[in-house]
């Protein structure tokens, strides 16, 4: 396989952005070699730009529940675009993906539209402190929630403790106000509730954690978090820019019948363009400015090309055997590799949910949590890894990456991309 024009391509890209990318997973930092430019999409292929075909398990990581260049999605797209790309007031297309998305939504009665994931999740939690009149939010080690100030935080030594900063430029101010949780420990919550009683506005989480490996939690986990932050009166936020429409069109939410105070939304919601989302009840979102005194805003929030592309999408998603039929393509991925896992003795687990899988180099039953997680297994995934693309298998570039199957892969492809996986861990574990 020849990678020389996307070689090229990276050391040109590397004179003019930071590691020569716009986000730095795309580096290729932990699995070493050439980042592919990706020059085409179609269906659940893609190509780069030395014409190497893959079936893509990125999908823009998440967004793609439907492949590239959905006719649908697209049609919508260029229709939107030729009345103008912008207006900055109100627009049509806000209401419709508005209105197909509180419709069939059973937890969430208020929407706001904004322009990443990670602006919705920083708009989420001024809103709950802004509603709650308290300080301090609780997060997971393990989960992702964008590159909030205040989230990119880890744990600091210590059961309950205050988190240290994981970037240069967050003040320790701000990591003072976020309380880091090994996840699946309901003892460490209540024990924060303890300490700083009435200072916290909210848990937040990756109901299904899928930003460090697939952290699959129990759901009475998930539960005891809504029973404590309803006692407490806090508010449980549910991140959910991943799993919202992906394992079902009401997200984990919905898949384990917990309602969170406010959800946020990102990528599927879309359709491959750039939108995210917070939503909550009315009483809770009348605190947003204009009505209520917390600020949000956005100049190209709600764009109609944006809201058009996720509608488009988004309409796809509702037939009654939509995701039942991801699901079941998915598990016949799993299954098919567990067999080959199993016959040859492997300590390997293929961990998934919906139409997201995870592989772990790893022996254990269950990985709740991001310490369960060994790091010496990177080693052994970036062999993996690199057999994988060179028989034309595109995913994230990093074991602790999901993949995420689509709409568009066929059953053929799904038993070639089988075929592939085993292939590499034969490569990677003899
Ligand atoms: C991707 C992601 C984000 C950040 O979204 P961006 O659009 O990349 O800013 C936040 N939370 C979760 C759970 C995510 O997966």
């Amino acid at each position: 396989m020849s990678t020389e024009n996307s070689a090229q391509l990276f050391e040109k890209a590397k004179t003019l952005f930071p590691g020569g990318v716009n986000s730095p997973v795309r580096a290729f930092g932990s699995v070493g070699g050439t980042p592919r430019f990706l020059t085409k999409g179609q269906g659940s292929k893609v190509w780069d730009a030395d014409g190497n075909e893959y079936i893509d398990f990125c999908g823009s990581w998440g967004p793609l529940i439907l492949g590239h260049a959905n006719q649908k999605v697209e049609d919508a797209i260029i229709g939107a675009v030729r009345n103008g790309t912008s207006f900055g007031a109100p627009s049509v297309q806000e209401n419709e993906l508005a209105d197909l998305i509180l419709g069939n939504h059973r937890f969430v009665e208020r929407i706001r539209f904004v322009s990443s994931g990670t602006e919705a999740v920083m708009s989420a939690i001024r809103l709950a402190r802004g509603y709650t009149g308290r300080n301090k939010i609780i997060k997971f080690e393990g989960c992702y929630h964008g590159h909030v100030d205040s989230l990119l935080v880890k744990a600091g030594s210590g059961l309950v403790t205050l988190g240290e900063s994981s970037s240069a430029g967050v003040p320790k101010s701000y990591t003072d106000e976020t309380i880091v949780i090994a996840l699946n420990d309901i003892e460490a919550v209540k024990d924060a509730f303890e300490r700083f009683k009435d200072d916290i506005a909210a848990i937040i989480i990756e109901p299904i954690p899928a930003n460090n490996g697939l952290l699959l939690q129990d759901g009475k986990f998930l539960r005891a978090l809504r029973e404590i932050c309803s006692d407490e009166n806090a508010m449980l936020i549910f991140d959910e820019v991943i799993s919202g429409f992906r394992v079902g069109f009401e997200g984990a939410s919905g898949l384990y019948d917990i309602k969170p105070d406010i959800i946020t939304l990102g990528k599927i919601i879309g359709g491959g363009m750039p939108v995210g989302a917070f939503a909550s009840s009315e009483k809770i979102m009348n605190s947003i400015s204009p009505l209520g005194p917390v600020y949000q805003a956005g100049t190209l929030s709600g764009n109609p090309v944006a809201m058009a592309a996720g509608k488009a999408a988004l309409e796809q998603l509702l037939g009654d055997d939509f995701y039942p039929a991801m699901e079941k393509k998915t598990q016949k991925l799993v299954s098919t590799v567990l067999e080959h896992v199993e016959e040859k003795g492997y300590k390997v687990k293929m961990f998934s949910i919906g139409s997201i899988y995870w592989i772990a180099f790893s022996d254990r039953p269950s990985i709740r949590s991001a310490q369960e997680i060994d790091p010496e297994s990177m080693n052994i995934y970036r062999i993996f890894y690199h057999s994988l693309l060179e028989n034309g298998f595109y995913i994230g570039p990093s074991g602790y990456e999901v993949g995420f199957v689509s709409a568009a892969h066929t059953e053929e492809e799904l038993a070639e991309a089988a075929r592939i996986i085993n292939l590499s861990l034969d490569k990677a574990l003899s």
